[in-house]
């Protein structure tokens, strides 16, 4: 089969003489990364009848195998409309809130089609004041195998119905182009191991390749400070954003992302997230000082309370900034939430003993030890900052930061400490989509047979509603896959 690269900008494709005459393989629709809207892409192609092969980099299943698992079904339309317009603060057009609607609001419906059954997840709203809040409902597959973790029940039920559809899977390999002729996709570059194979899509190419959380030059770039850490799939590059980019696709909510505070220890790629068992800690910067209200963090956007930079030090003083307990908190359970994201293997101690020995964990009989242990240089001012703490607490008053009542726990006498960070759940950035998910030209052109789906360049442009990531993968998934599917085959 021929094939016509001569349109390439770069003129420099490689191996392009092979693949002027041939490619390896055809199918109708070639879906780019196998995770949660991957998969849902690819299912939902098949049963509308085209012919599809999925590329995947690693295993299989990306960050979609390792969330907590909730995924979002607004119950009233007009509401979530309404709700996840505020949540934008005016980045998303209209048009993409009502098709995000429309679709994700029958997600318990498609869970139920694949075979799946679904729980309720509580609390809704991440962000409950703005309005519209009460519809934002979150479910989750039920477990149906014993251990099952994170998100791996919904990932299962996926697995299942790609692996019942025999649709391909071409495991450990990398999509390095995306190949045009004239002004149309026409088929993909992969690699595996060594060796390439040039994958022709008679209708189109989905990229579904996740997010940057592991790019370190895209992080530098688009987000607000650095170092910010991940929780989850290590191969998650932005490879997709490079690739559409490369076609003159544009972008949209590069700096936007979900990322509560978390730990990170140099034998682990991916970082622990901070989950506390009670409520004897407060949180403060390289000087010592609070800045938060600790206990009113919501959890997604955590990392906007520490990206500030401080133009007299030239440092962003709240990076790391660092997590202070009592012996009390301590003893009440793990600090992180255990069996969750790429480290959930790890077997974390009941009462954090073993981390404290690991030395991740640094403890202190007083301020002072603490903070020599913990390398903070205001010695005298976490003391203060401890004293100042007993005093709200005592009172039951925190004037500066307004921590509730019931939450100012008075420490007892020992206290440990571990640098926190900010570290990602997921990015929200990538090549920009119309309503239908086609990726979209700088002049807001689709280009021809690309289609997005998931976390590269996904609808979330600013406050992120828990749950939307995978309510947008089983959604806005099964749009692309039909649009894809819909496309007129190439001759
Ligand atoms: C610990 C954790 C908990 C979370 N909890 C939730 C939750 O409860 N609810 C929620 O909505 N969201 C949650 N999220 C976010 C959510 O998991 C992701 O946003 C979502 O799974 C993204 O799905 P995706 O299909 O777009 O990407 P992924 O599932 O990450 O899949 C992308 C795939 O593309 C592959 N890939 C990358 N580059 C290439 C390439 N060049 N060629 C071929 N393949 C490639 C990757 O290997 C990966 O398998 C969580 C995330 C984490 C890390």
């Amino acid at each position: 089969m021929n094939a016509d690269f001569t349109s390439d900008p770069r003129g420099e494709i490689p191996g392009a003489t092979m693949m002027r005459d041939a490619w390896d393989e055809e199918a109708d629709v070639v879906v780019l990364g196998c995770g949660g809207a991957g998969a849902v892409a690819a299912i939902t192609a098949y049963d509308a009848g085209a012919k599809v092969i999925v590329v995947e980099k690693g295993e299989f299943g990306g960050n979609t195998r390792l969330a907590t698992m909730a995924f979002l079904c607004p119950t009233n339309n007009s509401l979530a409309r309404e709700h996840i317009k505020a949540l934008s603060f005016g980045r998303l057009g209209d048009d993409i809130i009502d098709v995000y609607v429309e679709w994700t609001s029958k997600n318990v419906e498609y869970i139920e089609q694949l075979g799946g059954e679904v729980e309720t997840c509580f609390p809704g709203a991440s962000f409950s004041p703005l309005p519209g809040s009460e519809t934002m409902l979150r479910y989750r597959v039920s477990a149906r195998a014993e251990g099952e973790l994170g998100g791996e029940s919904l990932w299962n039920l996926l697995s299942k119905n790609l692996q019942q559809r025999n649709i391909p899977v071409h495991r450990h390999t990398t999509a390095n182009r995306i190949i045009r002729s004239a002004d149309e996709v026409v088929g993909v570059v992969t690699q595996k191991e060594e060796k390439r194979f040039n994958i022709r899509a008679r209708k189109a190419v989905v990229l579904a390749t996740g997010g940057f959380e592991y790019n370190e030059e895209l992080k530098r770039e688009f987000l607000p400070a650095y170092p910010i850490f991940a929780y989850g799939n290590a191969g998650n590059t932005g490879d997709g954003i490079r690739l559409a980019q490369e076609l003159g696709a544009d972008l949209w909510h590069m700096n936007a992302v979900a990322a509560p505070m978390g730990y990170k220890f140099p034998e682990f790629q991916s970082a622990f997230i901070m989950r506390m068992p009670a409520d004897g800690y407060i949180i403060v910067d390289q000087n010592g000082n609070r800045f938060c209200n600790e206990t009113g963090l919501e959890h997604y956007s955590m990392w906007m309370s520490v990206t500030s930079f401080n133009t007299e030090s030239l440092r962003f003083l709240r990076i790391p900034s660092y997590l202070i307990f009592d012996e009390q908190t301590r003893l009440a359970g793990p600090i992180t939430r255990v069996g969750h994201g790429a480290n959930r293997v790890y077997q974390w101690s009941p009462d954090n003993s073993q981390e404290v020995r690991r030395g991740w964990i640094k403890s202190g009989n007083s301020p002072v030890e603490l903070a020599n242990k913990l390398g903070i240089q205001a010695t005298e001012k976490l003391t203060q900052t401890f004293q100042d703490y007993k005093e709200a607490c005592k009172s039951g008053t925190d004037e500066k930061f307004g921590r509730s009542k019931e939450t100012l726990v008075e420490f007892d006498s020992k206290s440990y400490g571990v640098p926190l960070w900010p570290c990602l759940l997921n990015t929200q950035g990538g090549p920009k989509r119309n309503a239908r998910g086609e990726i979209v030209d700088v002049w807001g052109e689709p280009i021809k047979r690309l289609y997005g789906a998931g976390e590269v360049g996904s609808i979330w442009g600013f406050l992120y509603q828990s749950g939307g990531n995978l309510g947008e993968c089983l959604g806005l998934g099964r749009l692309v896959g039909l649009n894809a599917a819909a496309e007129l085959p190439l001759n």
